[in-house]
């Protein structure tokens, strides 16, 4: 059984509030939002970070993207940050490739 918190989610063996789930990606709520809509959008491999994806991840990669402009439509986002952090010293505290999907306040450039 996998300890990462983000293969449990995608697992249905820790709750989340899906916004997304195919055979490949989910999207949830983010369980401390930094803005009014903070989604997050995960594969259901288990890959650290996107610095560790490889070559066979291409295609994953690219339809990662798309499910983040789908819960951005459906969720009636035109203005939103995808973000995503590499590393520790970058922000990331969770080791499984997520992108941020946030949106409904002022966002600065560059950011924090
Ligand atoms: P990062 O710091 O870039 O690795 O982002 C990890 C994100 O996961 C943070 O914004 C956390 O608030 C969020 N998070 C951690 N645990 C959970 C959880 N159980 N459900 C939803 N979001 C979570």
């Amino acid at each position: 059984m996998s300890a990462c918190i983000f293969c449990k989610i995608a697992g249905g063996e820790v709750a989340s509030q899906f916004v997304h789930e195919d055979e490949e990606v989910v999207a949830f709520k983010d369980l401390n939002p930094i803005a009014p809509t903070h989604l997050l959008v995960v594969p259901r491999k288990h890959i650290a970070r996107v610095a560790d994806a490889t070559q066979e991840d291409e295609r994953l990669l690219g339809r990662l993207q798309l499910v983040v402009a789908e819960v951005a439509k459906k969720a009636g986002l035109t203005d939103f940050r995808v973000v995503t952090n590499n590393g520790k010293g970058a922000g990331q505290s969770v080791d499984h490739l997520h992108y941020h999907v946030i949106s409904g306040r002022r966002m600065n450039w560059p950011p924090g």
